[in-house]
């Protein structure tokens, strides 16, 4: 299976593969080389090391003008991985200004600073054992007019950095290395290797010499007497870096680098044709920031869960976005689940949210629990008043009931979109209502400690008086904490003029809980912030949402994923996103709302 799908984003192999034909319409050397297939394609044979010479040296000409000698008694480079290998070393220390590496055995090609130095200007110190390498590794600087930036060094075999930087003080921005793999040559020639019998033969040929392509110890070696030249040398290079190509070599580097202390590690992957190599970095240098791993990102990559919520899902009349957002909120703080508001609009709303843990599961015995202990409760305190959700850090007790402090109001503004809440100590009944709510009010079922209700058809005062009727009828005289939370809904959630008239009609509202009047302190006070803000600066002053401080994404948590809520062509479906944590638990939050957004049949 091809790999090319992870490639480097800017690897121009990626989306383009080289083009025989035209290579061989240019170039005599290459032409030579090609046959046609019966089905007419034209290709090379990747076996013969003269066909794979050709073809470097026609890609490194026509794709980087560059002039390229190679003996066929020594590793030819393909060129989309050293390209790949390149293109991460830019990720990681830019290519913004001139920047000086040094390649530990650069070969006969000379190929990672003659890419380098085309690409990006930078200049080199590169080191080699083979004195044949040495040689053509000269040629090649030489005809390429790079003598000025491209300096090779011939070393002892046992030399790795700190050898070749005694005799000179210069600090270097990174290092690479792309080195002997094997550790004896009968695992060079794949009689001891990890490559298992079944796996089809390779599809071209290893040219290198045994200097080139074994070294006592293999890679895990090599690369761990870099690391410990590293620990001498600390900053004097900023990014150690070097290609690894065989993967159980990474855990053992990794455990190397962590057991010496070394403060930053990254590793990646270079994806091409059929082959994966890896590479890995380390730095002294808090500043360093290393890519992510794009092929881990789009390996991870799952498609969404969707659902379809059909019309009267868990009994909620109003098939609106607003309501759903209510509700679903509703469920998020009975959960206990942290949660923050990306977006919340008429037709979509993003939830990001974040479990620490699994409070999903065995809700019914948990039900049973909280009944048992809130009528236990009951019998000690009077009637309670059950709140408004917080938006953030629930603050949702055991028992699923919603309770805010007045001093966290200032977050609930915006959740409440148009609610009436009321509640006796047994239940806490929800009414959400819409603009110009012709439709049924919607409700959140009994299972999370919050019954069906539904409001009178109607314009905003009526619904507000039923509501408010109903409420109490239904409260049979128990009294009720009411409070009616006006927003405009067909807005995003940002608060429009229309809802700061609508707060401050509020006011004239016959509310005198303490909640009420704080909510409406944090109302005047968010305005008030708000004009100010427009009057110092013309930019856009923050939405409400934006002002909220999110939980931290990068903590470490049970899941981190995103809710979606949307209406298309008259349809609405709930999406979850995977973005950290386990995938179980996502199926599982889904698994919660099929529940809860069942349509429940009529009784
Ligand atoms: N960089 C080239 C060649 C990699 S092969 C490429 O990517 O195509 C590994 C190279 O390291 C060989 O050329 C080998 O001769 C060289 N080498 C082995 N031990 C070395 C050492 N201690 N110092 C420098 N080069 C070394």
């Amino acid at each position: 299976m091809s790999l090319n799908k992870y490639m480097h984003p800017r690897n121009k192999y990626k989306t383009k593969k080289p083009n025989f034909q035209d290579l061989a319409f240019k170039y005599d050397y290459f032409k030579e080389m090609v046959k046609e297939t019966d089905s007419g394609k034209v290709t090379i044979d990747f076996k013969d090391p003269a066909s794979s010479r050709a073809l470097t040296r026609a890609l490194l000409e026509n794709d980087f003008g560059l002039k390229i000698t190679l003996p066929l008694d020594r590793l030819i480079p393909a060129v989309p991985q050293r390209i790949n290998y390149i293109l991460w070393l830019e990720d990681i220390i830019g290519i913004e200004k001139a920047a000086r590496g040094i390649d530990i055995g650069t070969g006969s090609s000379c190929i990672y600073p003659l890419l380098g130095c085309r690409q990006n200007g930078w200049e080199f110190l590169a080191s080699e054992v083979d004195d044949q390498n040495v040689y053509f590794a000269n040629k090649n600087i030489q005809q390429n007019d790079m003598t000025d930036k491209i300096k090779v060094v011939k070393v002892e075999e046992d030399t790795l950095l700190m050898g070749l930087l005694e005799n000179n003080e210069d600090c270097y921005d990174f290092c690479m290395c792309n080195p002997p793999f094997f550790s004896d040559h009968l695992e060079a020639q794949g009689v001891t290797n990890t490559r298992s019998d079944n796996r089809s033969d390779a599809s071209s040929v290893s040219t290198a010499s045994e200097a080139e392509s074994v070294a006592w110890g293999g890679e895990v070696r090599f690369v761990s007497q870099m690391i410990e030249d590293s620990l001498k040398l600390k900053s004097r290079i900023r990014v150690y870096t070097s290609l690894i190509g065989k993967k159980t070599s990474l855990p053992l580097l990794k455990h190397f680098l962590h057991e010496r202390q070394v403060p930053k590690i990254s590793t990646t992957e270079f994806c091409q044709g059929r082959t994966m190599r890896w590479g890995i970095a380390w730095t002294f240098d808090e500043t360093v920031t290393f890519p992510k791993s794009l092929f881990k990102e789009q390996k991870n990559v799952k498609p969404p869960l969707v659902l379809e919520i059909p019309r009267g899902a868990g009994g909620v009349g109003d098939y609106t976005v607003q309501a759903f957002t209510w509700v679903i909120r509703k469920y998020i703080e009975v959960l206990q689940i942290n949660y923050y508001t990306k977006h919340c609009g008429k037709f979509y709303t993003c939830l990001i949210m974040q479990a620490k843990t699994n409070t999903w599961s065995n809700q019914r015995r948990k039900r049973r629990e909280r009944a048992r202990k809130q009528s236990v409760s009951e019998e000690g305190e009077g009637n309670r008043t059950a709140g408004i959700p917080v938006e953030g850090n629930s603050t949702s007790g055991e028992s699923g009931e919603v309770k805010t402090p007045a001093d966290s109001v200032e977050k609930n503004m915006e959740t409440d979109d148009k609610c009436t809440v009321t509640s006796t100590e047994t239940d806490a009944k929800i009414v959400a209502h819409s603009d110009n709510d012709t439709e049924k009010g919607s409700n959140v079922s009994k299972d999370s400690g919050i019954e069906e209700f539904a409001t009178e058809k109607g314009d905003n005062d009526e619904s507000k008086k039923s509501g408010q009727k109903r409420s109490n009828d239904e409260n049979n005289g128990t009294e009720p904490a009411q409070k009616r939370l006006k927003k405009d809904q067909g807005k995003d959630c940002e608060t429009s003029e229309q809802e700061k008239e609508a707060v401050t009609s509020d006011k004239s509202c016959n509310n005198s809980s303490a909640i009420t009047l704080s909510r409406k302190d944090v109302v005047e006070r968010f305005w008030k912030e708000h004009s100010e803000n427009q009057e110092g600066k013309k930019k856009k002053p923050l939405s409400f949402y934006e002002k909220l401080e999110p939980f931290s994404e990068s903590e470490e948590c049970l899941l981190l994923c995103k809710l979606v809520l949307k209406k298309e062509e008259g349809e609405m479906t709930l999406t979850l996103t995977h973005q950290a944590g386990n995938k179980e638990a996502l199926h599982q939050i889904m698994q919660f709302f099929k529940n809860k957004l069942a349509v429940k049949p009529k009784t």
